[in-house]
């Protein structure tokens, strides 16, 4: 089953077509990379995707429903969780303080949420930070100031954090932009962890590396059109997509 339908979608910046008539669609369980060249029109397709820009015409399907319209914190609601490339967590707080955020955001709501309130549920918040930042080997580290850790790390916890809010949906942009080469591979390995428990990834990666070793389907994003889709296998070998990179910008 598809989770998230991407259909005919089109969008204009003046006279400019950064979004061409975009089919995409992500089915349960996989992970599919979607890969370009700057400028082919990743981060505006990712916009459309969790609420920031509305497409000219066209349908965004996720989970069954058309999100085209709905408010990026409903989209969130909705099940799909996004990772940028810089790691969105406070820095001057602790692992564990961050982790609270997500967690109180859920007992609380949002718009609402009152870290000072004790209640009953505090060792079970505790359990469930314990749980999530154990999934991603950091509850050793809970107390660590979060602005100190290394850039993996910080990805670690921002991880953990999404995964508290039990998505359906990763989006993630650059996941390892700006890692060293161990944090990438780090990265990379608790990635496959998460994907292997079922849950849905759609990534936009520069460094292929890092979409060959995880990606299912690639999308391979061109002058705002989908020029191919398929395996990695065949992304590799594939003319066009030779000649966009090649034809274009940096890969
Ligand atoms: P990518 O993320 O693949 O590098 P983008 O989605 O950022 O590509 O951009 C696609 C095209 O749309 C580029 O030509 C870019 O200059 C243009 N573009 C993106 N956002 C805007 C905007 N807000 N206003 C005008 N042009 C934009
Ligand atoms: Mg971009």
């Amino acid at each position: 089953m598809s989770l998230l339908e991407i259909s005919g979608v089109n969008k204009t910046f003046g006279g400019l077509k950064a979004l061409d008539d975009v089919n995409l669609s992500v089915r349960e369980g996989t992970v599919h990379a979607i890969i370009g060249p700057n400028g082919a029109g990743k981060s505006t397709l990712l916009n459309a995707i969790i609420g920031k820009l509305i497409p000219d015409n066209g349908t965004v399907t996720f989970n069954g429903e058309d999100i085209v319209g709905h408010k990026p914190h409903e989209i969130n609601q909705a099940g799909i969780s996004r990772v940028f490339q810089t790691p969105e967590i406070f820095g001057e707080l602790s692992i564990m303080e961050n982790m609270m955020i997500p967690l109180l955001a859920h007992r609380d709501g949002a718009f609402k949420m009152n870290p000072w309130k004790r209640s009953d549920d505090e060792a079970d918040l505790i359990d469930k930070a314990h749980h999530f930042l154990d999934d991603v080997n950091l509850w050793g580290k809970k107390d660590t100031i979060a602005g100190s850790l290394s850039r993996g790390d910080k990805r670690r916890l921002e991880l953990a954090m999404c995964l508290s809010q039990d998505p359906k949906l990763l989006l993630l942009d650059e996941p390892t932009a700006g890692m060293a080469r161990a944090d990438t591979n780090n990265t990379i390995d608790l990635l496959k962890q998460i994907a292997s428990r079922g849950i849905t990834m759609a990534i936009i990666e520069h460094d292929m590396h890092v979409v060959f070793s995880l990606a299912e389907r690639i999308s391979v994003l061109a002058q705002g059109h989908v020029i191919v889709e398929g395996t990695p296998e065949e992304i590799k070998v594939d003319p066009k997509v030779r000649e966009a990179y090649l034809g274009g910008a940096e890969v």
